[in-house]
């Protein structure tokens, strides 16, 4: 892909970013999941292991209560090669943990945007090889986020001030869930009805096969490996966002949780 390409196709997706960053506001754009009734019937991939269960079924509890959002919960193998590649699944959310290195990120959620800017699927990821040791409550704050991300939401500070959320970046005891502002900004969000669903049940088999290894090299293909991410179009404290094409004309948008002590990710060519 050609850089000056990926720079025209997402300037729109950096303007949004920069003139959200000035609304005191965790919803970072318009994003959303397309639903014809105001609520969306999202089915979420539970790809954890026993470790991250109770985060994963608390996290998803707590996102439950909102009015907006009706989780219907799956499973996959939870064997390490597929969990390792996390691939996404049209219509879902998907949840993994796995060691995916030391390539500087402690948590990432992907959302995948069509051409009418609708989430179609989503993938978060919480890595082991930094968060294997971390209390449950630093363990819950991130999965929180990470699935608020797949929700659309944004952060609601990244200075490690709290507001009592799993939005916000503190190590607030109060902030492992989401709080009632995330529920007002979801039912603005998802405060009209689109023509479409996006969020689909069935639409892809959960199972990725044996997941063999992918043959490119580490570079290309290695777990850790933070090339497939494309551009950073915003970092403060420790979150970052990049965007990066997907199929079909769609758009990644990556929301970066930088692992404690680090202040970007690994780049590869520094490994
Ligand atoms: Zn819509
Ligand atoms: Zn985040």
């Amino acid at each position: 892909m050609k850089f000056i390409q990926l720079i025209k196709s997402t300037s729109l997706i950096i303007i949004s970013a920069l003139s959200t960053t000035a609304l005191a506001d965790n919803s970072w754009s318009t994003y959303h999941w397309a639903t014809t009734t105001t609520i969306v019937n999202l089915p979420v991939i539970d790809s954890v292991t026993s470790d991250w269960q109770g985060s994963f079924d608390n996290s998803i509890a707590q996102w439950d209560k909102s009015a907006n959002i009706s989780n219907i919960v799956e499973s996959t193998d939870d064997r390490s090669r597929i969990r390792k590649r996390c691939s996404a699944k049209t219509g879902k959310m998907k949840v993994c943990n796995a060691s995916y290195g030391y390539n500087g990120w402690a948590g990432l959620a992907s959302i995948n945007i069509d051409s009418n800017g609708h989430i179609v699927k989503g993938v978060a990821k919480m890595n082991d090889s930094y968060m294997a040791g971390d209390t449950d409550d630093y363990r819950n704050h991130v999965m929180c986020q990470e699935m608020g991300h797949i929700y659309g939401l944004g952060h609601t500070s990244e200075d490690g001030s709290s507001q009592e959320t799993c939005m916000d970046y503190s190590d607030d005891l109060a902030s492992q869930w989401p709080n009632d502002h995330d529920y007002q900004l979801l039912s603005a969000i998802y405060n009209h009805v689109d023509d479409y669903d996006s969020a689909i049940a069935n639409s892809e088999s959960n199972s990725d096969g044996d997941a063999t290894p992918c043959r490119g090299g580490p570079k290309k293909c290695g777990s850790n490996s933070n090339a497939s991410l494309g551009i950073k179009v915003f970092q403060r404290g420790r979150a970052q966002i990049w965007v990066s094409h997907g199929e079909n004309g769609s758009t990644w948008i990556h929301h970066i949780t930088l692992a404690k002590g680090y202040n970007d990710i690994v780049h590869d060519d520094s490994h």
